[in-house]
């Protein structure tokens, strides 16, 4: 008899096994499969990201913050938002992919930025902009 329950675990441990370069090496197979290179320049790839953060915004506009809290409780809109995310990341994979951008590295440098802007003494707690810090 098939066990789902391992079998589905197995697939969730390969995918989160995947790294960011094997991600963007499935999209571009994807892109190169479908002779979509040409639309995936830099600008259509920033349009297309800001539309599906547009559509992951729209799951939740009108929403409360507790029923935006609770928002994967419903399925149907749970698979809205894994949706939508997956949307977003790919895109921004792609993007990455065609400028040339290391995302690791990109991340890393932008989180010690991050972490000069907001010094833990004086950003704890609070959720004022770095030039409005005392
Ligand atoms: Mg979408």
């Amino acid at each position: 008899m098939l066990d789902l329950g391992k079998q589905a675990t197995s697939q969730l441990r390969y995918k989160s096994l995947m790294s960011i370069d094997e991600l963007q090496g499935k999209l571009r197979d994807f892109t190169s499969q479908r002779d979509w290179e040409r639309f995936h320049t830099p600008k259509n790839l920033v349009m297309a990201l800001a539309g599906e953060a547009g559509e992951l915004t729209a799951v939740f506009q009108w929403l409360s913050p507790e029923e935006s809290a609770d928002a994967m409780a419903d399925p149907s809109r749970a698979e809205r938002v894994r949706d939508e995310i997956a949307d977003v990341l790919a895109y921004l994979l792609r993007l990455a992919d065609v400028l040339g951008v290391d995302l690791e590295a990109a991340l890393a440098a932008k989180m010690i930025k991050n972490a000069r802007k907001y010094p833990v003494e004086t950003a704890r707690g609070n959720a004022r902009k770095y030039n409005d810090l005392p």
